[in-house]
């Protein structure tokens, strides 16, 4: 076993300045204003409506897992709503994972209309 000295440092670290060279990318003003005015209350009212996975009432493969979230049928990244709830469903995080990770999953999701291609 190694004695207490390999705890120590041999060498100082060298001190260097925190300052960035590049602004950090965050959500634009509008995007802010949309998920505080839409999206946040949005979640909630749909989570209140639907406090269950509706993956698993569908016949979803697989065994819930987690709390439940809001999946998106046409993905965010392929250009979908994120507050029209006709785009949304409310999904346990087990599944949204395998929604979008899980072969099986997956081609069920595209059959039921829990997926959709843009
Ligand atoms: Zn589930």
């Amino acid at each position: 076993m190694p004695g207490r000295d390999t705890l120590h440092r041999r060498y100082e670290l060298k001190r260097t300045s925190l300052t960035r060279r590049t602004p950090l990318k965050s959500r634009s003003e509008r995007r802010s204003t949309l998920y505080k005015n839409e999206r946040v209350p949005l979640v909630r009212e749909m989570l209140k409506e639907r406090p269950f996975c509706e993956a698993e009432r569908a016949g979803a493969p697989g065994k819930c897992f987690g709390g439940l979230s809001l999946h998106e049928i046409l993905p965010r990244g392929r250009g979908g709503s994120i507050t029209d709830r006709d785009n949304i469903k409310v999904v346990c995080i087990s599944h949204n994972e395998r929604i979008s990770n899980d072969v099986d999953v997956m081609r069920w999701a595209y059959d039921t209309g829990f997926l959709r291609r843009a």
